[in-house]
């Protein structure tokens, strides 16, 4: 029989234990050892059964073993000292405490969280990087209010047919059962927000509150009485749907979490946030909100778009155009003829996302370009991509050279404490001390080459028991009833040399790439003496049918008789899978096609743990390769088409594999030990952790993007936004008279027939201003490299003073050093000039000599 309505009944805790209660509703647990030893040692079996998850187990645990561990006086003292610990990384000043000018409060958007298993949210990458973002602010103080939307189902579930096709479900969530409080007002009731729809409906939500660490989040849920069904569903699942379902979910998260977080910080007491950052387009309408209040407080539209783009920091992830969230305008325009957002026009909406440049599509509504409008500070996930996306995007700021493009980039970082496996932590624990796992100097001897590659040995064995346990329990689901098959037990080898491939499964990560050449794969896993062994997962797009074809064909391959103990597909790749997927190898795979991988952050995580990455020089990759800490598969770009391509990046992938890697792997000491392997084991570990972590992606966010927009909407907003009335006021003026702006002459001397390194090159520009003054614009030559075409390459700019005027043309002067040899090439170029501007191609206006 099928329950009508379910709910979860929670444990009352003898008084004793009132520790267990909070810190097991503090995320904080997911990343403090200690903690989770402290609740597995409740139930060694209850604790892998809940599959880690603290609230799980103490809703199983049995009373009698409550009352029995109340009244064992060591196990009260442990919970009390971990409370006591918990209160005082709650209240102790960390680093964010010792900066200056930070601001009290900042608000970062996502539309999923990827905290723990414990709390499904996430689908992939994105989700992930939130959880380590929020994790990290947390460790160094960041005072971050976060918020998502409370997916009842979250993202899938996946298994894997007998037919090796991919099936879906979703199960569902309780709310009771899971670390969340819902939002009250001190009455009891709980706190709403709504949102005015078309033809008078609205749609409410509740405000669940997480805590993870230090930091707040709220996640919005629609599935409340308030709601009819099909409003109730808003929420239903992780990008379920299109179209419609998708608008309402990022209206939701965007104008609805700020109204979320109003209501928190009224209710709490806590401080508004100053800046607010967006992981990705999909929270984008958060700036429309924010505008929409302006305007209550007496600014116009243009008036309010300063003040909100001043606090404003968006994260761009996609390095594709077709990864990006787009709707129908006409979609937008049904949904903003409403009372949503009072004082909006909605022509305003639509002109912040409208594809009015080059190469756009009129009639389009595109999340990115409005992310960008909203924002002045932007920024992609590695350097790579910081430049992909400065030629992905460029088309808003004509006339500027790609450099110019106001994105910069902040590469991903993981978050340490969570991604380490503690067999890993605790040899740093005892060999460098308590404070310092996550930067030791693994190359020093304080650790043998020995006993680090013990416990290499013990990761990968880790994982072969772990992917047994799970290939096992997935025939029993798909076999109810019918005893594992007895090669089970020697699947996979805890000796083997094994490479680890996870990833979801869109067609550029390319899963079926070391598929190419089936037969030398097939020679590689068999070799005589130097074996390799695969472990795969990930998961397709529920409606991609192209990515579940792609691992049918993997999982096909993978149970061919011959090399089925050598290479496994493990279904349902999610955290708890990833958390021992990483550690278990002793290469991380990734191939993509180049530069489609924005960051990626599997490998990272892998490299935490002393897994070498062998991988395309894409993403993060790109940036840190460094010959020692693992090896670059060559990226054939210019290849005449994609299946020549694939040939040569899968033949390269194998000879690195068959020539380098596993030699190297099976070089062996007289203790059995690779000192080679593990000499690079040492380096990967000493200088990737520290450079990869998400504590230096967050202090590289407060220090280079949130401070900055603090200080910024700061000084616009001074007295009653006297400041933005004046920008909005000047730009408009700039913009009527930027078609009269023209350089019209140049002319430059000061060096012989023959220039030589030292000289100074004096250059005179004559320009005529329209109705703008010298004071609203700067005038610079920029210079660099003369390349092909006349373009400058490696430019720097260098200021022009104005020296006269006469008869409406201006004149400006100054001097370049001609420090270094070789082709050398300048031009003129006017751009606007204000102090609250944050960079000289913000508003798209250029004019250069001609
Ligand atoms: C890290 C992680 C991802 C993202 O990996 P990428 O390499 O960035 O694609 C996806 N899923 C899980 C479970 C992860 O832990």
């Amino acid at each position: 029989m099928k329950a009508i309505r379910r709910f979860t009944v929670r444990t009352v805790l003898p008084e004793a234990l009132s520790g267990l209660e909070e810190l097991s509703s503090n995320l904080r647990w997911s990343w403090h050892e200690p903690t989770k030893q402290l609740f597995a040692s409740i139930s060694p079996d209850g604790w892998e059964a809940s599959g880690h998850d603290p609230i799980g187990l103490l809703g199983a645990v049995e009373p009698e073993r409550l009352d029995e561990l109340a009244a064992d006086d060591d196990f009260v003292a442990r919970t009390d000292a971990l409370r006591d610990e918990l209160h005082t990384y709650l209240s102790e000043p960390r680093w964010y405490q010792t900066l200056a000018d930070a601001p009290a409060s900042i608000a970062y958007f996502s539309p999923e969280y990827g905290i723990a298993a414990a709390l499904p949210q996430y689908s992939g990458g994105l989700g992930i990087l939130a959880g380590d973002h929020l994790k990290s602010a947390s460790d160094l103080g960041v005072p971050i209010i976060a918020v998502g939307l409370f997916y009842r189902s979250g993202y899938f579930r996946q298994a894997i047919s007998r037919e090796g096709w991919q099936q879906e479900t979703y199960p569902v969530l309780d709310p009771d059962g899971l670390p969340l409080s819902v939002l009250r007002h001190p009455d009891g009731r709980a706190a709403m927000i709504t949102l005015a729809l078309p033809d008078g409906r609205a749609l409410a939500a509740r405000i669940w509150r997480v805590k993870v660490g230090r930091v707040t989040l709220l996640l919005l849920d629609t599935d409340v009485p308030e709601n009819d069904d099909e409003l109730r569903s808003v929420t239903d699942r992780l990008y379920g749907g299109g179209g419609e379902h998708r608008l309402l979910q990022e209206l939701l998260l965007g104008i609805g979490g700020v109204r979320a977080i109003g209501v928190f910080t009224e209710l709490t007491g806590t401080a508004e946030p100053l800046v607010f950052h967006t992981n990705e387009g999909h929270a984008g309408f958060l700036g429309l909100e924010r505008i929409s209040d302006l305007i209550g407080d007496g600014l116009s539209f243009t008036e309010a778009l300063q003040v909100v783009r001043a606090g404003t920091v968006f994260t761009t992830h996609t390095p594709v155009p077709a990864g990006i969230d787009r709707f129908e305008s006409t979609l937008i325009e049904r949904y903003f003829s409403t009372e949503l957002l009072p004082g909006v026009d909605v022509a305003d909406v639509l002109a912040l996302g409208a594809e009015d440049y080059d190469g756009g599509v009129t009639g389009t509504f595109n999340m990115a370009v409005m992310g960008l409008r909203l924002g002045q500070r932007a920024n992609g996930v590695s350097k790579l991509h910081g430049h992909v996306s400065r030629g992905m995007f460029g088309a808003l700021w004509p006339g500027f050279d790609e450099d110019d493009v106001p994105i910069t980039s902040v590469t991903n970082g993981v978050h340490a404490p969570s991604w380490t496996d503690p067999i890993l932590t605790d040899l740093a624990t005892a060999k460098f001390g308590a404070g310092n796992a996550f930067d030791a100097d693994w190359t020093s001897e304080h650790v043998s080459d020995g006993e680090l590659w013990q416990a290499r040995n013990a990761m990968r064995q880790q994982l072969v028991t772990d992917a047994r346990r799970r290939v096992g329990d997935a025939w029993s689901e798909q076999n109810p009833g019918v005893g594992d098959p007895s090669w089970y037990s020697s699947l996979l080898d805890p000796n083997i040399l094994t490479i680890g491939f996870a990833r979801r499964v869109p067609t550029y990560k390319r899963l079926t790439l070391m598929l190419h050449d089936e037969e030398r794969l097939r020679s590689l896993l068999l070799h005589p003496e130097r074996p390799i062994q695969i472990v795969i997962a990930g998961k397709s797009h529920p409606a991609d049918d192209e990515g579940k074809r792609l691992i049918q064909r993997l999982v096909e391959f993978a149970s061919e008789i011959d090399v089925r103990e050598r290479i496994v597909f493990l279904p349902n790749y999610d955290i708890a899978m990833a958390k021992l997927l990483y550690p278990g190898t002793d290469v991380w795979l990734n191939n993509p096609l180049r530069p489609l991988e924005a960051c990626g952050t599997s490998g990272m995580k892998a490299a935490l743990n002393g897994s070498l990455n062998l991988s395309i020089l894409d993403g993060w990759w790109a940036e840190y390769y460094d010959e020692e800490n693992g090896w670059a598969i060559p990226s054939a770009d210019s290849a005449g088409d994609g299946a020549e391509r694939d040939k040569l990046e899968a033949d390269s992938m194998y000879d690195l594999i068959e020539h380098q890697i596993a030699p190297r792997f099976y070089d062996r000491g007289d203790d059995g030990v690779p000192h080679r392997w593990v000499q690079s084991i040492r380096h990967t570990l000493s200088t990737l952790t520290p450079a990869l972590s998400a504590d230096r992606m967050v202090r590289e966010y407060v220090e280079r993007l949130y401070i900055p927009a603090a200080t910024a909407e700061e000084t616009i907003s001074a007295g009653t936004y006297q400041p933005a009335r004046e920008l909005s006021l000047w730009k408009s003026k700039v913009e009527a008279e930027w078609p009269a702006v023209h350089v019209t002459h140049v002319e430059s001397g000061g060096v012989d027939a023959v220039p030589q390194v030292g000289d100074t090159l004096h250059v005179r520009a004559q320009v005529e201003l329209g109705g703008l003054t010298a004071d609203d614009v700067t005038v610079e030559v920029v210079y660099g490299r003369a390349r092909e075409g006349d373009r400058l390459a490696d430019t720097h700019q260098e200021s022009l003073e104005l020296t006269g005027a006469a008869n409406g043309v201006s004149t400006f002067a100054g001097t370049v050093p001609l420090g270094r040899a070789g082709s050398f090439g300048y031009n003129v170029r006017v751009v606007p000039r204000h102090p609250l501007l944050a960079s000289a191609a913000e508003m798209g206006l250029i004019a250069v000599a001609v």
